[in-house]
């Protein structure tokens, strides 16, 4: 399933617009309950007025508030902002550390956040347990958990701890364009003849197809062995994706995947597959 994956979503990654670190970190904070685009639409006025960790920590609350009030839950988002330019200046010298342990201390980043920017900004393997990604893992039987650190050591005992990083994104990326929460497109799922859940949603491959959002409608419904028809109508229906959404609480804990002696596991025979 890993593979087939890597087949549909060759180009997943992260869908905030950032430069730096610290940048990934204030976005990541402003997309909780908040969309990726709406946060893209609101991060370049916001880090072209605030460059680095000490203007965080100097900002006018007001005026910060102001510029990030379209993501939602401003004042919140602002003190934690503030939070976390005043400790990246007091303690890191202004630069973002780049270790699990250190980044789940600070304001504002949890260990889904901490994940997100080790494994987008400073290339160290995460794994990111977002509400698509602990449904997903659900659905296909890698996990019957539900704690959101508990999926992410289970899966990371699963994949090669080299591939956590994309495979979080492609994840994702198949969450919100075939398995929905609520209508999942298992007709015109490419992962259908795999996934233990086939069936909890739609199986009529005409009535599945138009589930299937986004721009790569037509490429998806085709690896799932759907005709040129349905696949030239998803090219032109297709609904758009929605970037980001509604973001699971952070669940603040020990540090694990940034450890040396974190899993490098290899085994890629997990249940359901989990590598196939
Ligand atoms: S077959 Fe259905 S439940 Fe399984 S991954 Fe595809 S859409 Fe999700």
């Amino acid at each position: 399933m890993n593979r087939s994956l890597a087949e549909a979503y060759p180009d997943a990654h992260c869908e905030l617009d950032f430069t730096t670190p610290l940048e990934l970190a204030v976005a990541t904070i402003l997309s909780a309950q908040c969309t990726d685009r709406r946060v893209n639409e609101v991060t370049p006025a916001l880090f072209a007025a605030y460059p680095d960790a000490a203007a965080y920590a100097g900002a006018d609350r007001h005026e910060l508030e102001q510029l990030i009030r379209p993501t939602g839950f401003f004042r919140n988002k602002t003190t934690s902002l503030i939070g976390l330019g005043t400790a990246v200046v007091e303690r890191f010298d202004g630069e973002l550390p780049s270790t699990l342990a250190e980044l789940v201390r600070l304001p504002g980043i949890g260990r889904k956040t901490a994940n997100v920017i080790l494994g987008d900004a400073f290339g160290v393997p995460g794994i990111t347990v977002d509400t698509h990604f602990g449904r997903l893992v659900q659905r296909w039987g890698w996990t019957a958990l539900t704690d959101p650190v508990k999926i992410e050591h289970a899966i990371g005992e699963l994949i090669p701890r080299r591939e956590w990083t994309l495979l979080s994104h492609r994840v994702i990326f198949h969450g919100r364009r075939v398995c929905h929460s609520r209508r999942p497109a298992c007709g015109a799922c490419l992962l259908a003849r795999s996934c233990p859940s086939y069936g909890v949603g739609a199986v009529d491959p005409e009535q599945a197809a138009r589930l299937v959002k986004g721009v790569e409608a037509p490429r998806l419904l085709r690896l799932a062995g759907l005709g040129d028809d349905l696949a030239a109508e998803a090219a032109t229906t297709a609904k758009p994706v929605e970037p980001g959404g509604p973001t699971p609480s952070e669940t603040p804990v020990a540090p694990r995947a940034a450890e040396p002696a974190a899993s490098a596991a290899t085994d890629e025979s997990g249940p359901s597959g989990a590598a196939r």
